[in-house]
Order: C-alpha cells, then sequence, then structure tokens
C-alpha cells in the first residue's frame, strides 16, 4: 500500500514537471528564447560545405529580399546555410533606385555567381559616362581593356534584376522565401535571437535564428537598435522615363553639370531611357498642383542636350513623374551578437554615382569570406567579435565610393560663390584632359580600383589644377582671396566626409586590431 502511495506520489511529481517544463518552454520561446529540442542536420552543397537544416530554427534570417538581401540569401544558401528570408512584398518591385550596375558591381556579381540576373531582362551594358557642361562635351570610358569584353557596367528596371536574384535564390533547397513584414527584433540578454513579423493575412509570427541580418533599406525601421543613423538628406532625385530616346553617347550614363545641380540619363532597356533630376533641399515642387511640371519644362529642359529635349519634354507631359530622397548616412554599426546591417539600412551615400548597389555586393563578398570557415554559427558573441573585422575589411570599397560621391555632389552642384564656380568648372576641365586625369577618377567611381589615398589625390589634384589656372600666369589679390576659398572650401567638402568613414579603417586598416581576427576554434 505504502509502495503504490510512493509510486503515485512519483508519477505524479514527473507529470507535473512535463507539464511545468512544457509551460516554461513554450513561454521562452514567445518572449524570444530559441530552443534547440533537436540536433542539427547537416545540409553538404555543391562546395562541400557544411549547413544546419533544423526544420524548426534557420541559420540565418535575412530581413528584406531588396538587392543586398536577396544576392546574399543566395550566397548563404550556396554555402549551405539553412536561410529564412522574410521581405514585405514579393511582387516585383516599380522603382527608380538601382538601375545602374558599375563595372565594379558587376565583377561583384560575378565573384557571387549571380552575373546571370543581368540576362533576359532587357539590361544594357555600360561602358562609362558622358560629361556636359554649357554645351561642351567629354567622354569618360570605363578602363576594361583589362577584363573580359562582358565586363562592363549594367542597366536595367531595378524590379526586374531584383525578382531574378529572388527567383535564383529561392531555387535552392536550404532558402526559405516568404512575405511579410518585420516589425521587431526579438532580443534575449543582449542577443538577437530572431524577428517577430506579420503575415499578408494579419497573422504574427515568430522566427528564429543564430544570426539575423537586416537588409530592410533605406527606410529601415529595425536598424535603430544595431547602429547609431546619422541621416543626411541633401536632396532629392525627380525620376521619368523617357522612349525612344537616343542619347549623344550610346551605352553611356548622361551627366549635366546644371543649375542648380546635376540631371542623369541612363538606358534602363532597349527603348526606356531614365532620367534623374536632382532638386537639392529637402522639399520638391509639387507634382500635384503642377509646380514639378513647370519646373521640369522652365528650369530643367534648357539645359538638357538638344538631342534629348523633346523626349524630355514628351516625357513631362506623359506625367508618371516619381521622387525619391537622396539619403547619406555613414556606417556606424553597434555591434551586436545575433545580428547585422548590410545595405542601405547599413550604409548609404548620394547616388549621383550610382555606387550603392556595388557596395552591397562588395560587403556580401566580405561577409561571405568571413562565414565560410564557420561551421556553426551558434556562439553568437563569439561570432559578433569575430565579424567586427567586417567593418576594417570592407573599408576599402565601400569608402572610396561613398566619399567620391558625397564629394563629387558637392563639386557638381551649382554654386553662388565664384571658388565654388571655379572648382566645378575645373573639375569638369581635369576629367576632360584624358589620360590618368580621366581614367583615375573613373575607375574609383566605378568600383575598379577601390584605393582611397588614389582618391584623395585625384581630388587634390583637381583643386589644384583649380589654383593654376587661377593664379597662372598674373596672381592679382583678388584671385589668391578666391584660391584660397577654393582651397579651403574643397577641404570642407572632403575631410568631414573621411572622418565620418574613419581616418584609420580607411588609410591604414592594417593598423586596427579587429582587421586580424581569426575564426572561432571548432568546438
Ligand atoms: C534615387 C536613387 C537612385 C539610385 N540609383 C542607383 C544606381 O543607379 N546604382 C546603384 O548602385 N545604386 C543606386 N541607388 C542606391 C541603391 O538603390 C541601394 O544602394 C540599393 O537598392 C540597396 O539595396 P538594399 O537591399 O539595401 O535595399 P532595397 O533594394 O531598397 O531593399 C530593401 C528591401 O527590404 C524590404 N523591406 C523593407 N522593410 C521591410 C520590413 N519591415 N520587413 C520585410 N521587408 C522589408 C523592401 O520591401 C525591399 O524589398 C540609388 C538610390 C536612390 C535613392
Amino acid at each position: 500500500m505504502a509502495d503504490s502511495y510512493v509510486l503515485g506520489w512519483i508519477l505524479c511529481s514527473v507529470m507535473a514537471l512535463v507539464a511545468l517544463c512544457g509551460v516554461v518552454l513554450r513561454r521562452q520561446k514567445w518572449k524570444g528564447i530559441s530552443m534547440r529540442t533537436e540536433p542539427l542536420k547537416t545540409v553538404l552543397t555543391s562546395n562541400g560545405e557544411c549547413g544546419s537544416a533544423d526544420a524548426s530554427h534557420a541559420d540565418v534570417i535575412i530581413v528584406g529580399a531588396g538587392v543586398a538581401g536577396s544576392a546574399l540569401a543566395h550566397t548563404l544558401g550556396k554555402d549551405g546555410r539553412r536561410v529564412q528570408v522574410i521581405e514585405r512584398d514579393l511582387s516585383e518591385p516599380d522603382r527608380i533606385v538601382g538601375e545602374l550596375l558599375q563595372p565594379g558591381g558587376y565583377l561583384k556579381l560575378i565573384e557571387l555567381g549571380l552575373e546571370d540576373c543581368v540576362e533576359e531582362i532587357d539590361a544594357q551594358q555600360v561602358f562609362g559616362y558622358a560629361l556636359f557642361k554649357d554645351g561642351k562635351h567629354t567622354q569618360l570610358s570605363y578602363p576594361l581593356e583589362k577584363f573580359h569584353s562582358d565586363v562592363s557596367g549594367r542597366s536595367f528596371h531595378n524590379g526586374r534584376f531584383i525578382q531574378r536574384m529572388r527567383e535564383k535564390s529561392a531555387s535552392l533547397p536550404n532558402v526559405h522565401l516568404e512575405q511579410g513584414t518585420d516589425t521587431s527584433l526579438l532580443e534575449e540578454k543582449g542577443i538577437i535571437r530572431g524577428v517577430q513579423y506579420k503575415t499578408k493575412d494579419g497573422r504574427e509570427l515568430t522566427a528564429f535564428a543564430s544570426l539575423t541580418i537586416v537588409c530592410d533599406g533605406c527606410f529601415s525601421n529595425l536598424r535603430r537598435s544595431l547602429c547609431n543613423p546619422k541621416v543626411d538628406i541633401p536632396s532629392s532625385f525627380v525620376g521619368l522615363v523617357l522612349e525612344n530616346c537616343h542619347l549623344p553617347y550610346s551605352n553611356h550614363g548622361h551627366v549635366i553639370l546644371a543649375d542648380p545641380s546635376p540631371i542623369l540619363f541612363y538606358p534602363i532597356s532597349s527603348t526606356e531611357t531614365r532620367c534623374l533630376v536632382d532638386v537639392p533641399g529637402q522639399k520638391v515642387p509639387s507634382i500635384a498642383n503642377g509646380e514639378m511640371e513647370n519646373y521640369l519644362k522652365t528650369i530643367v529642359a534648357p539645359q538638357v542636350p538638344p538631342e534629348i529635349y523633346d523626349s524630355f519634354v514628351a516625357a513631362v507631359d506623359k506625367g508618371n513623374i516619381r521622387t525619391m530622397p537622396n539619403r547619406s548616412m555613414p556606417a556606424a554599426p553597434h555591434p551586436t551578437p545575433g545580428a547585422l546591417l548590410m545595405g542601405d539600412a547599413f550604409n548609404m551615400r548620394h547616388p549621383l554615382t550610382g555606387g550603392g548597389m556595388t557596395v552591397a555586393l562588395s560587403d556580401i563578398v566580405v561577409l561571405r569570406d568571413l562565414l565560410r570557415p564557420l561551421h556553426d554559427l551558434n556562439d553568437a558573441p563569439m561570432l559578433c567579435k569575430y565579424l567586427e573585422s567586417f567593418y576594417t575589411l570592407r573599408k576599402p570599397v565601400a569608402s572610396t565610393i561613398n566619399t567620391l560621391a558625397g564629394a563629387l555632389y558637392k563639386v557638381f552642384c551649382g554654386s553662388p560663390d565664384q571658388a565654388g564656380k571655379e572648382m566645378r568648372q575645373a573639375c569638369f576641365d581635369y576629367l576632360s584632359l584624358g589620360g590618368v586625369f580621366s581614367a583615375g577618377p573613373i575607375s574609383l567611381l566605378s568600383g575598379l580600383n577601390p584605393r582611397p589615398l588614389s582618391l584623395v589625390l585625384h581630388f587634390f589634384a583637381v583643386a589644384i589644377y583649380s589654383l593654376g589656372r587661377l593664379l597662372l600666369p598674373f596672381p592679382s589679390p583678388k584671385r589668391i582671396w578666391i584660391g584660397a576659398r577654393l582651397i579651403s572650401g574643397a577641404s570642407g567638402i572632403i575631410f568631414p566626409i573621411i572622418k565620418a568613414e574613419g581616418v584609420r579603417q580607411m588609410f591604414f586598416p592594417a593598423t586596427v586590431p579587429a582587421y586580424y581576427r581569426a575564426p572561432p576554434p571548432v568546438k
């Protein structure tokens, strides 16, 4: 009797304990703690890499499947990681951003095995730029002689390119792409464990992963806890599509040094040309009340090359005018265990030089190479420490493109000040000199020569060239004064950008301790 009483008591205790554990586990899971109940299975990929295949827990969650997110999903999926991508809208985007990929970016696309994503979308090859100022023009060709004939810039409809990358990543069995809007990151004791998201039909779901990579673009609302976002909006682009327009230089981007600021044209398909008109400041003329149409016809149209004029006016008449703020934001991450920022959510620069996608793709190559030796990503604090090297290793490409974009935008804007006018004219004339004077800057812009020092040298060479023209042959006091203002203005443009990029990381990366960080040992 006593024995059965004791047995019954033990049985009840075990059952109560099991029930209690169940409740606690479920509550912890919904509080954002990922629970592993089974050992990880292994996926072997074409290149022999390993990854986990636990059905309830991805290795990596990617928030946003734009340029960065979809390229990253394919890259990590190909390396055997189990990837869950949550994208707000899986239909083809229709945007005026990310339409010209520099040749440096195309080379990164090849490195990632994604170059076929610019095929079958009527993408156009781009071989350089044409620069226009006051009726004069000059051609700046990308220095592509050393490369295969296929290597060049590419311009296309952004949405078509993204859809191709989404399809390609979703074709991998270990990449799961789903539609949903991420609402928050799930954090437990300072470690990001996953995300909370809302499906199209309004259900609130939670997903867990060892690493969450936030790629939710320029309007990111998840980046706030992962970086110190200092967003500057110097201007907006007003976008139009010109139909059946023959640009003066076929297969080239066209930059018009107009007043008050530059105008861009480049083909985005065999029959369409994108026009982006920069409007300085944070306010653009209203489209609704016709101010925009008036602005485009009276201020902008008279400054576009005559060959484009009719198509430009026809595009304004047709309507479909779009605007987009031009943001710049230096990378200022708070390294956080379990999470990482990529793409525009992490770092932005003025889109004048079309560098955003090149930086994003280059960052993905750096991250892929860092993650490759790691079998699993579960030790979040250790991984976070190791990945600090990412912020230095990305600098040559990212800081060169970012600095050039910011500096060139300021130089290319019209200025009421004589020193600013001189600098803009000198820049045009310097680039028109040809040889190293055009090949140097264009190879920096295209991402083919990511050398920050070379950028600074060319920038000051323009300033000194401009100074020489002012002072020779007879320097008058007025000219000396303009020259002094010019040098001070040039320094005022470039030094703050370099400071924001980080002088040490940009010019002396090898002196940053994180540069040498080795992968965590395999346990
Ligand atoms: C006007 C303009 C023109 C530009 N032109 C060029 C150019 O010619 N060449 C160039 O290289 N760069 C250009 N850029 C920059 C380029 O567009 C960006 O650098 C690039 O798109 C960044 O890719 P991304 O993946 O970070 O962001 P996006 O491509 O914007 O992708 C972000 C994705 O996240 C999704 N998302 C957002 N929030 C959530 C959420 N809460 N949950 C789930 N999903 C979410 C979005 O739907 C989107 O699909 C331009 C930028 C601007 C503003």
